[in-house]
């Protein structure tokens, strides 16, 4: 084993806050990178050391720079970096050079995130294992021909992706054949602007599904176990904005069915630290592999609050060599992952949703915050006096609650945000009460159209 004495985490705000705290309660001294433009921000002054990166460069680009990140690293003696979301956490190259420089990469290796990293790759392992995938063309379409062809074999309504994708983006819905090499053309040109590269295949597209994922661990020497799942269907854009754990609308059967697919997949690579296997859940209760992230998610916070398992620390532990059931990351088999009542995170950002979620910035004259029994935060820049800058996502802090039943865990999220007042920018927390009240979310019925679909949302 090789134990850590220094930590880079290469990225910024509420996720490098969260990977420092988990690396100062395992006594490990941790290192921040920081931008011109996050010269202020809050999560710098949570590491033990930092150092700004990417003069010159753009706000975004002055995280992307992997040689000047494992440069800073092998100069101040770090042992491992941890990429975080974002960013730099999906990019095999990153991994590839950190290793090579002999700075360990907190995920998996390069060729896992070669193998899994991108959608159509990770379709073709789930379908080599006998994990169902949603009906389509699991290879990059070349000409508006092909999306002809292709989207005929699906059968419209389709949907676009490009294969690198992320947050939603690159994505187009195609109902009617007219529309397809439009839509096809710009899916095209999106994603070569957003991730470099502009290979985009076609699937069927399902009516209002359940987005379900599960988390998975794996160490390096084979042990493998899953942390149940999380329903992520309240959605904006594709975009998670609530995310709660267990998905109870499942029955067991399902849920042991989804999970054990996780596994397979997950087992065909001989996965590596965390990750998440995506599945979207149709009306008549089907379930499809769609996605697997190979890092840590916004939401691994639900997942945390259910198990009790430290999600961040077991990735930095397995890093260091440890197995599964060490004593130190303590998870011997399946059966000592015990689900513990119901876990609910809201996204609190400075958006408008009056004004169609644009992005607020500007100075925060009063933050308070909601606390108490059964409420995590995790947050980014929320404090009095904060400034939030155009130049990042717009989340803020994300409250996550935990309570004994679900009727709990909601009430304990609506009085937490009851007791957050923020004023200087706009935020969303008014439209996350509303989303919390709202029956289909207290029934645990809402699929991914629930935001799109309820205006009494925005009131
Ligand atoms: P990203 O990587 O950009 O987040 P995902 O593949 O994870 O993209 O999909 C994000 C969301 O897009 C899903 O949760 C779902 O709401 C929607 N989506 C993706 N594929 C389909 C599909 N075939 N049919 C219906 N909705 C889909």
């Amino acid at each position: 084993m090789q134990k850590f004495k220094r930590v880079l985490v290469a990225n910024r705000g509420e996720i490098a806050i969260r990977i420092f705290r988990a690396c100062h309660e395992l006594g490990i001294r941790t290192v921040a990178i920081y931008s011109e433009e996050d010269k202020a921000s809050l999560f710098r002054t949570k590491a033990d050391e930092s150092y700004q990166v990417g003069k010159g460069k753009s706000p975004v680009d002055a995280y992307l720079n992997i040689d000047e990140i494992i440069q800073l690293a092998k100069k101040k003696g770090v042992d491992a970096i941890h990429p975080g979301y974002g960013f730099l956490s999906e990019n095999p190259e990153f991994a590839r050079k950190c290793e090579e420089a002999g700075v360990v990469f907190i995920g998996p290796t390069a060729s896992m995130m070669n193998s899994l990293g991108d959608k159509i790759k990770s379709k073709q392992v789930a379908i080599k294992v006998g994990v169902p995938v949603i009906p389509g063309i699991e290879k990059p379409i070349l000409t508006d021909e092909e999306a002809h062809e292709a989207a005929n074999l699906c059968g419209y309504p389709v949907i676009l992706k490009a294969s690198a994708g992320g947050g939603g983006r690159g994505m187009r819905i195609v109902r009617h054949a007219e529309d397809l090499v439009r839509e096809y053309q710009s899916a095209k040109s999106e994603a070569r602007k957003a991730f470099g590269v502009e290979d985009v295949f076609i699937e069927k597209y399902l009516e209002s599904p359940k987005h379900i994922e599960v988390q998975v661990l794996g160490d390096n020497y084979g042990g493998l176990v899953h942390l149940y799942e999380r329903d992520c269907s309240i959605q904006r854009r594709h975009q998670k904005v609530v995310e709660y754990t267990p998905a109870f609308t499942l029955t067991e059967e399902k849920r042991n069915a989804i999970c054990a697919d996780a596994l397979k997949i997950a087992g065909a690579v001989n996965y590596r630290n965390a990750g998440t296997c995506e599945f979207l859940v149709d009306k008549s209760g089907k379930h499809y592999f769609i996605e697997m992230n190979p890092r840590i998610q916004v939401e691994h916070t639900v997942t945390e609050m259910l198990t009790g398992i430290d999600i961040v620390q077991s990735q930095i532990m397995i890093a260091q060599g440890l197995a599964l059931d060490s004593k130190e990351v303590g998870i011997p088999n399946q059966e000592s992952v015990v689900p513990r009542g119901f876990a609910i995170q809201c996204r609190i950002t400075t958006e408008d949703p009056s004004n169609n979620f644009a992005p607020d910035t500007g100075r925060i004259d009063v933050y308070r915050s909601g606390s108490g029994f059964g409420i995590r935060l995790d947050g980014g820049n929320g404090f009095t006096g904060a400034v939030i800058s155009p130049y990042y996502d717009s989340l803020l802090v994300k409250a996550t609650s935990h309570g004994r039943t679900w009727e709990d865990a909601i009430r304990k999220s609506l009085r937490a945000l009851g007791e957050m007042k923020i004023q200087g920018v706009k935020t969303n927390i008014a439209f996350l009460i509303n989303v919390l009240n709202h029956e289909k979310f207290v029934q645990g019925e809402c699929d991914t159209n629930f935001i799109a679909e309820n205006r009494s949302l925005f009131e």
